[in-house]
């Protein structure tokens, strides 16, 4: 039922210390035997015919104690057999009660070795337990010699025939003598386990008291043989083992309430350790070590269900501490895939009772005797199997059984969400690896788009050169002819001449526009502060645009109030943004409309954009522009539907051109308009650009809405 070689580093350290303690005792009680001789035989002369009687009884005492100390726990066991030897030493000699202690030891732990009667023990290797019997010719022959001959030395005579304060102070004195050396002897073997000092010296002292409160009892056995004869011997014996026996129950059935105290409190504790573990490594673990404080076994094992290849992985085993490798099976063999199989827990107390069952379990090296098994179960699906094994019969209870499925219900949801979690964790983890490499497509992508916008605009700058020059020649040269031939050539050729100037003018101012744009893009246009009068500069523009007004048969009129200031912008580009706000003003007014130009000043305070601002406004009463389409009159190439309808030509970068003008001088552009009545475009701008680009901080705060489509930009 378990797999795995049972190895210990401190073998060899245990069979070394047990054989030197059993060889010691071996020759002090041979070498006892010998020089004993003459007394042995006058005690058994003394006792005459009583001798096989009394031995037989002591014998049965010692060995009924004997076989009661392997229920018992570790605590207690070992002081009641010595009773039994403190009794024996008065009445038959060092040789004799030394060589049938020895004898009752040797056998009874034979008899727990071979699993026979209530005495069991956990087997390791024969020759570990074989050497550990022949050790007790140390731990329990020596004692024996030690206490008869402190009795001895003290005046005590072999057999005790009667009972005086003295010969009880004598019997007294060997007793404790047997009991601290039986301590001093046990000292080494406890080492060679590896017990601490502190515990070695606890378990000494609970041994030493429990033997010494045994101590009187002992003593009366003995005198009373003097007393009342061997009958009374074996009265004393039959109420020493009743009261030995009871006084196990008792200490059995406290051990037990304690013990169910224990599994309760440590049942309502394993949820909460349980849960709190993410690794499923580190769960199985805590689960492992939560159930061992609870269920003694010797083997321990947690198997996963497997379903997708039907086989069960033992992701945990341990056999007596030590950690065996994973393993795995195919479900069907084995008492693992039988609870699988059945849904159900399964309790086996002996290797024969397995057979009964018609389960078989999985051949091993070192089978074991009792196996208790119960499903996982999450979510009404079995998980896995939770086994405990020992080399006891009858080791496990239904106790047992019915909190391990506690401890498998509670562990079989933590797995399933340990599960969960690494599940997640991997998706995590794809998932930032995706983004991770879509950024950094992303990254190239931009990369590759920046570069291809550098060659775009450097290609714009100079194809935009390559034409303005020849350009330049066709625009003046058409112009000196156009002077030169007035009246001399045909009024339709003329008219021909004037149009290749006007295309001329017209694809220039587009090329500057492009021009201007791609320098915007690249970061590289750069305005020049001029201080001027800005009166002056609006009247000039208002003066070119005039002809061209008149043609289309619509007024320009401009207002300029008193209070407005010089400015320093940049007067170039000021007047190209009022050149393209005035054109546009003027092409989509019908004949016999009004634009108007107005310009003011606004103090901080007042001014959107927190400094002294000029502020221009164009309002015309031409086609408008619908509401939907106001913010995207400022893109590049863009042309309202209207305005396309209207046929008036234009190439959609004025208004573009435009608020990037306005928005390097720190200022700001508003539209407002009404299809069918008209559209006002509002400029602010600093009047001092310097002054504006030195605190470029500072909030552009909302304007209020006008009552009627406005577009900020
Ligand atoms: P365009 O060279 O086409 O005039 P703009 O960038 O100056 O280019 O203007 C973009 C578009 O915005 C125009 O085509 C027109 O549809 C619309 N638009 C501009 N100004 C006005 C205006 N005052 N009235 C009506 N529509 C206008």
């Amino acid at each position: 039922m378990s797999r795995g070689e049972p190895s210990s580093a401190s073998r060899r350290y245990v069979i070394s210390v047990f054989l030197i303690q059993g060889l010691a005792g071996l020759l002090l009680m041979s070498a006892l035997t010998w020089l004993r001789k003459d007394q042995t035989a006058e005690i058994l002369r003394t006792l005459g015919g009583n001798a096989p009687v009394l031995i037989a009884i002591f014998v049965i005492f010692a060995t009924t104690l004997a076989l009661l100390k392997f229920e018992m726990t570790d605590l207690v066991y070992v002081a009641f057999v010595i009773v039994a030897y403190m009794a024996m030493f008065p009445l038959l000699g060092a040789v004799l009660a030394s060589w049938l202690a020895v004898a009752v030891s040797i056998g009874t732990r034979l008899l727990s070795l071979h699993q026979i009667g209530p005495a069991k023990t956990a087997r390791q290797d024969p020759v570990t337990d074989y050497v550990k019997a022949f050790g007790l010719f140390g731990t329990y022959g020596v004692p024996v010699v030690v206490g008869a001959t402190v009795y001895e030395y003290l005046g005590g005579t072999f057999p005790v025939l009667q009972a005086t304060p003295l010969n009880a102070a004598r019997l007294i004195a060997g007793g404790a003598a047997l009991i601290a050396a039986n301590a001093l002897f046990m000292f080494w073997p406890q080492r060679a386990y590896g017990y601490s000092l502190s515990k070695i010296r606890n378990l000494s002292l609970m041994d030493c008291a429990i033997s010494l409160v045994a101590l009187p009892y002992a003593v009366v056995t003995s005198l009373s043989y003097g007393t009342i004869g061997w009958g009374g011997v074996i009265a004393l014996a039959f109420t020493g083992s009743v009261a030995n026996y009871i006084a196990r129950n008792l200490a059995l059935t406290r051990s037990k309430s304690h013990d169910l105290l224990q599994r309760l409190a440590s049942l309502t504790n394993i949820g909460k350790t349980i849960s709190l573990r993410f690794t499923t490594d580190e769960l199985l673990m805590a689960i492992y070590t939560e159930c061992k404080a609870v269920i003694d076994c010797s083997l321990f094992s947690i198997a996963l269900l497997e379903e997708t290849t039907g086989e069960l992985s033992f992701e945990l085993d341990v056999r007596e501490g030590a950690m065996l490798p994973k393993e795995r099976l195919r479900l069907g063999e084995g008492l693992n895939s039988w609870v699988i199989e059945h849904h159900q827990p399964l309790l086996i107390g002996s290797t024969a009772e397995e057979q009964r069952f018609g389960v078989k379990s999985v051949a091993d090296t070192k089978p074991t005797e009792s196996w208790l098994g119960v499903p996982m179960i999450a979510r009404d699906r079995v998980v896995g199997v939770i086994a405990v094994e020992s080399y006891k019969k009858n080791a496990f209870t239904a106790d047992d059984l019915i909190l391990l499925t506690a401890i498998a219900n509670q562990a079989a949801v933590a797995i399933e969400n340990a599960h969960l979690y690494r599940d997640l964790e991997g998706l995590t983890y794809a998932l930032e690896q995706r983004v991770m490499e879509r950024t950094n497509e992303l990254r190239e992508t931009n990369l590759r788009l920046l570069a291809a916008d550098r060659s775009k605009n450097q290609f714009l700058a100079n194809m935009s050169h390559e034409l303005r020059t020849p350009l330049n020649s066709i625009i003046g040269f058409s112009s000196v002819l156009i002077e030169a031939t007035r009246g001399l050539l045909q009024p339709r050729l003329h008219r021909f001449l004037e149009n290749i100037h006007t295309a001329g003018n017209h694809l220039l101012e587009l090329i500057n526009d492009i021009l201007d744009l791609s320098k915007i893009e690249a970061g590289k246009m750069e305005l020049r502060a001029d201080l001027f009068d800005l009166r002056e500069t609006i009247a000039a523009v208002e003066r070119v645009m005039r002809g061209f007004a008149s043609e289309a048969k619509v007024q320009i009129v401009a207002s300029i109030d008193a209070n407005v200031p010089d400015v320093r912008l940049d007067e170039g580009r000021l007047k190209q943004i009022l050149f393209n706000l005035l054109s546009n003003a003027v092409k989509f007014s019908p004949q016999g409309g009004v634009v108007a130009i107005s310009c003011g000043f606004v103090a901080a305070g007042a001014s959107p954009l927190g400094f002294d601002t000029v502020r221009i406004d164009v309002t015309d009463q031409g086609i408008g522009i619908p509401a939907d389409e106001l913010q995207r009159i400022f893109d590049e190439f863009y042309q309202t539907e209207d305005g396309r309808r209207a046929r008036k030509g234009g190439t959609g970068l004025g208004l573009s051109l435009t608020r990037n003008f306005v928005e390097l001088h720190h200022g700001r552009i508003d539209v407002q308009s009404r299809p069918g009545v008209g559209s006002t475009f509002t400029l602010y701008l600093p009047v001092d650009y310097i002054e504006a680009s030195a605190d470029d901080t500072i909030e552009v705060p909302a304007l209020q809405d006008a009552g009627s489509p406005t577009a900020r930009v």
